[in-house]
């Protein structure tokens, strides 16, 4: 049977509103029998939340603990209408995994037109890998451009787990979100967006709308290593 083999979108104490240690998100990804696990720490921009060096210091965490991959990337935010992220493109390409998310903390919130060129903005970055929570209802857009916007620039469009308690409204327009997926053959990603390690490897949401809609899971990058090695590297 298919299932989710990563969590690709996972927080700490480090972004201060988490509640786990780094380690402790990846024994609890390994507790879940996942084969890896992505710690993705909200970017600079974010308010109260870490600093650059942070980044720097992810040199010192094993690329393997309890038996599992271990990926080091971020939630970077966009700053701006025209989808600029809060790393460099040099910072960005050391990334395992980048995810480029709107937060109301940091993200300006525009009409359809310009939440949709912001979107594109960033899906247009060559080291973006995932659309976090594209299904935000604070951030209205034209949900057919962003995707066959993804499927020219080969970016990932996340369904976020957390996203019905994180995003109240949000379903209707993940429902969306995959059904053009599915219509125009963008691909999918899958994470928990867990802020404390009980939290790490529960997909139950996001398996259960993208199965009840039909969308193939061989397309969802997280279902087998092959699929998401092939993804991650394929502009490193
Ligand atoms: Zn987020
Ligand atoms: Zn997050």
């Amino acid at each position: 049977m298919v299932s989710i083999i990563a969590d690709l979108h996972t927080h700490t104490l480090a972004c201060g509103h988490g509640f786990s240690t780094v380690t402790e998100v990846i024994r609890a990804a390994a507790d879940c029998k996942l084969e890896a696990v992505a710690l993705t720490e909200h970017g600079p921009g974010y308010p109260g939340g870490v600093g650059i060096a942070y980044f720097n210091t992810y040199r010192d965490i094993p690329p393997e603990m309890f038996g599992i991959k271990v990926f080091k990337g971020c939630e970077a935010n966009l700053m701006n209408f025209s989808g600029e992220l809060d790393f460099d493109a040099e910072r960005l390409a050391k990334m395992d995994v980048v995810i480029a998310s709107c937060h109301k903390e940091v993200t300006p919130i525009g009409s359809v037109e310009e939440n949709t060129a912001m979107y594109i903005g960033a899906i247009k970055n060559p080291y973006v890998d995932i659309i976090g929570h594209p299904d935000s209802p604070l951030y209205p857009v034209d949900m057919e451009k962003i995707v066959k916007a993804a499927v020219e620039y080969n970016v990932a469009l996340e369904v976020n787990n957390s996203s019905p308690a994180a995003r109240p409204g949000s379903e209707a327009i993940c429902t969306e979100m995959i059904q053009y997926a599915k219509r125009f053959g963008a691909k999918l990603a899958v994470g928990s967006d867990a802020h404390y390690h009980l939290i790490v490897g529960r997909f139950d949401y996001a398996f259960a709308i993208i199965n009840q809609l039909e969308y193939p899971l061989d397309r969802v990058i997280n279902t087998s290593m092959e699929t998401l090695l092939s993804h991650l590297r394929r502009n490193r």
